[in-house]
């Protein structure tokens, strides 16, 4: 099957998963996750009908985006975020940041940005499984750190991240949930300067679950681009 094919099955999934849950697919964000794969693939999904990707590494977004051709994509950028790399990332205009996992990172965005006159929407990153491998805010201590968050006036909070146990999908339902929740408890307390439009988990292995919790961004590589090999140039 030719990556064109793929996406266009992955398309009819989602649409059918949404219809099963009598959601409309318009409100799902398919984000191809593009990182490792060369610039002429990306081209080549981004005729078949993908619009937005994502990238995990700030050097490796440098390096490839500016060769795409087509500017016809929305930017997300996915990975863990380095303070001294900001600046680097803010030059590639980011639809959005996924990865906001600190008050610290935050404040770093706002004051950088605050040379731009911009405003740059984030997402909350938390670590739902707790695992100290992973990036990210408890659920614990999430609610407090948006509140302080929401007070650089450069930021726009629109939503949460997480990302699942690299498991059996089943042991991310629980943690979905609870992201569900914190979403839907942040939206109905209508902080100022938070909105929550967007709550992004699910990747390959686990979309499926994901989007059965309430996801509404969902991030995908393997299975639109095919298994990743990591070589020198990533
Ligand atoms: C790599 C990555 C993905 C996509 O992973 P696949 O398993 O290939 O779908 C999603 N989110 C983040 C944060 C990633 O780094």
């Amino acid at each position: 099957m030719n990556l064109q094919n793929r996406i266009e099955r992955l398309q009819d999934e989602l649409r059918a998963l949404c219809q099963s849950q009598n959601r409309s697919f318009d409100e799902i964000t398919l984000i191809a996750v593009t990182k490792t794969h060369p610039v002429e693939l990306i081209e080549t999904a981004l005729k078949a009908g993908i619009t937005h990707i994502g990238e995990n590494k700030v050097q490796e977004a440098m390096r490839k985006l500016p060769m795409l051709i087509s500017k016809n994509y929305s930017f997300h950028f996915i990975g863990h975020l380095q303070s001294n790399k900001i600046n680097q990332l803010l030059s590639l205009k980011p639809a959005l940041i996924h990865s906001i996992d600190s008050v610290y990172l935050a404040q770093k965005l706002h004051l950088a940005l605050g040379r731009t006159n911009r405003m740059q929407d984030i997402l909350i990153q938390i670590n739902s499984s707790e695992e100290d491998s992973k990036s990210g805010m408890g659920f614990a201590e999430a609610e407090a750190a948006i509140s302080e968050i929401a007070c650089f006036s450069s930021l726009r909070i629109r939503g949460l991240m997480t990302i699942g146990k690299l498991d059996e999908p089943e042991i991310s339902r629980p943690l979905f949930r609870k992201m569900k929740e914190l979403f839907e408890h942040l939206r109905e307390s209508n902080l100022p300067g938070v909105r929550m439009d967007y709550l992004s988990m699910g990747m390959s292995h686990d979309y499926k679950i994901a989007l059965e919790e309430g996801a509404n961004m969902v991030r995908i590589g393997s299975a639109i681009f095919g298994e990743r090999t990591y070589g020198v140039h990533n």
